[in-house]
């Protein structure tokens, strides 16, 4: 990212001041911090007022802060009579926007006491809504982390063999998203085999993988703090069972109705709809219990979301999202077919081109 990047977030954050009618807004949430300063260290407040913009961390951040966040004054938090709670006071703020999901009742009550006098307004957003449109930078990362996902996901139909445990399955996968160029993980690596793939987020454990054992692995690695997600699903054997098969199509033909009906201006909930309304006419509405989507970026769920319940919410062109319907059946196992798309005026744009073959021949 430029500092021309970090200028202009900076200026659209300010014109959102007198909306929310507040004189300074306070960041102390970790993506927003780096969204907005480019500063990553894992301490650290921003202070954004319409003439001042304040990095406020300590000691061990003061040469880290100077060099990566140029766009803010680097306030220096010690002694001790220069901790927020003065920059706050000093600033001449009198109404302050905090982010009302990430700041502790603990840290607040702890501000309010030493910056007396202040109202604290409590934003259950700030500039989360700005990060929803990715630029051309953003863009090639989360393009670079979703090809490196790509590329090890296609691996393991070569990896998963009887005998092996969820752990080592998980532990082959992230080393070798780490060697292909991941600066980390997006998240833990989930490899669910057998009834554990019936949990959608279950945490690989010593189970070993078993021929006829269906298999969900979802994961993502990220290059410099952005992310990608990408879940495949497979049978452990080169035929699969009729009823495996029968789920796997079901799924499969569901995301395939989103990826070619997804469409900018249509509702999170229509959009939800073209998976959900095939899997609940085939008897499994319950069995697919969570959301269609989520977009990402700095973090792993970001908005906007796509799910059964946002009858209101208007997806526009230029966003990234999921698309991961799935169904599990307890003591079964379960299907998940995860893909990354970029929406544009024309369509989805699809970001993951991982094979989906869930056969893996022994
Ligand atoms: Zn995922
Ligand atoms: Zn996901």
């Amino acid at each position: 990212m430029t500092i021309d990047t970090y200028t202009s977030r900076l200026a659209a954050t300010r014109t959102l001041l007198p909306q929310w009618q507040v004189d300074a807004l306070l960041i102390t949430s970790a993506s927003n911090r780096r969204w907005l300063s480019g500063f990553t260290g894992s301490a650290g407040s921003l202070l954004i007022t319409a003439t001042s913009a304040f990095l406020a961390t300590d000691f061990r951040y003061w040469v880290q802060a100077t060099a990566q966040a140029p766009t803010f004054s680097l306030y220096r938090q010690q002694p001790p009579e220069r901790e927020l709670a003065h920059l706050l006071a000093e600033s001449g703020a009198a109404i302050i926007g905090i982010e009302a999901n990430h700041l502790t009742v603990g840290g607040l009550t702890e501000l309010a006491r030493k910056a007396e006098g202040l109202n604290w307004v409590h934003l259950p957003v700030t500039v989360e809504r700005l990060r929803e449109q990715k630029d051309a930078a953003e863009l090639t990362l989360i393009r670079r982390a979703a090809a490196i996902t790509d590329q090890v996901m296609a691996q393991v139909p070569a990896l998963a063999r009887p005998g092996m445990s969820e752990r080592q399955l998980a532990w082959e996968l992230e080393k070798r998203m780490r060697e292909a160029g991941a600066t980390a993980l997006a998240f833990e690596v989930i490899v669910a085999s057998g009834p554990h793939a019936a949990l959608p987020h279950h945490r690989p454990g010593e189970r070993l993988l078993q021929p006829g054992d269906a298999l969900v692995v979802d994961m993502g690695a990220e290059i410099d703090g952005y992310k990608s997600d990408l879940t495949r699903s497979f049978y452990l054997g080169h035929d699969p069972s009729a009823d495996y098969q029968a789920i796997y199509q079901l799924v499969h033909q569901a995301q395939s109705a989103v990826l070619d009906g997804i469409r900018p201006g249509m509702t999170s909930q229509a959009i939800d709809a073209l998976a959900r309304d095939p899997i609940a006419a085939a008897g499994h509405r319950e069995h697919f219990g969570h959301g269609l989507g989520h977009s990402l970026g700095l973090d792993i769920h970001e908005g906007p979301r796509l799910a059964h319940s946002l009858a209101h919410s208007i997806i526009p062109a230029g966003v990234i999202l999921t698309v991961e319907p799935g169904i599990y059946l307890p003591d079964w196992g379960g299907v998940r077919i995860e893909d990354l798309i970029l929406l544009t005026e024309d369509g989805p744009e699809l970001l993951s081109h991982c094979p989906k073959a869930p056969a893996i021949p022994l």
